[in-house]
């Protein structure tokens, strides 16, 4: 698990920055105001946590202070995807990943580019998937 996992108030937050930046908190707030109401302590608050964390940066202009992102949105994106690929059993990995292209909406190209790689993936699967899971974590036999 990563520490410094982001959570969904937070993402809200890290999305608004990663698409405008240096950006200040009333800005935040402005932008997020008919989405989440929150007031301008709560985008604050929800700041501080992001600055703390280490995937914001904040400068001072005058009495102001301007924030940008210290970490990409890709990065971020992969990262929470490691987090959960890492919660559940291997063998339980591809019927996930069924899953979310189930609950998808996804574009014919970025099927094509889908086709593409369960080619290549196919070419070298492994006939089983080994579970790695702590004995006791799964039901898998060990
Ligand atoms: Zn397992």
């Amino acid at each position: 698990m990563h520490e410094n996992q982001i959570s969904p108030s937070e993402w809200e937050i890290m999305r608004v920055v990663w698409t405008t930046h240096p950006i200040t908190s009333k800005e935040i707030n402005d932008i997020l105001k008919e989405k989440k109401e929150w007031k301008l302590a709560t985008t604050k608050t929800l700041i501080g946590r992001l600055v703390k964390k280490g995937l914001l940066s904040t400068e001072q202009k005058g009495r102001k202070y301007e924030y940008s992102p210290l970490v990409s949105e890709k990065e971020s994106i992969d990262e929470s995807i490691d987090d959960l690929l890492d919660q559940m059993c291997d063998t339980k990995v591809g019927r996930s990943v069924e899953t979310i292209l189930e609950k998808s909406v996804v574009s014919k190209s970025d099927l094509e580019r889908l086709e593409a790689l369960i080619e290549k993936k196919k070419a070298d699967a492994p006939k089983e998937v080994k579970c790695t899971c702590t004995p006791g974590q799964c039901s898998c036999v060990h």
